[in-house]
């Protein structure tokens, strides 16, 4: 059954546009939605130069159940003028708060302290 990535709406066999939209219907089995995976519905909670660094919190958040992605910009041939932050951690917009919320809690907690 085709269905269109951009209102999620279902169709028919047979029609291959969305009259809303105007674009492509895509198949039902290769559509993924887009409030679980596409980039738009993913905010960043953490930038870092240092890759290493978002992998880290990407440990930590996973380790609290919160799902996350990264994504960097290090391979980019046209990297955005001013931006340093290369590497970016994501998290779904329902995960935002709560991933905030703990990456506070691990600047607040003593380095020197185990
Ligand atoms: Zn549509």
């Amino acid at each position: 059954m085709p269905v269109c990535p951009n209102c999620s709406y279902e169709y028919v066999e047979g029609i291959t546009i969305c009259p809303d939209c105007g674009i492509n219907l895509v198949d039902e089995k290769s559509f993924v939605k887009p409030e679980e995976w596409t980039e738009q519905n993913w905010e960043v909670v953490f930038t870092s130069d240092l890759e290493y660094e978002a992998e880290m919190m990407k440990d930590n958040l996973e380790g609290a159940g919160i799902h996350s992605a990264i994504l960097s910009q290090a391979d980019r041939s046209f990297p955005a003028p001013g931006d340093l932050s290369v590497v970016k951690l994501l998290v779904p917009k329902k995960d935002v708060q709560a991933a905030l919320n703990f990456i506070e809690q691990l600047k607040n907690r003593p380095d020197d302290q185990d």
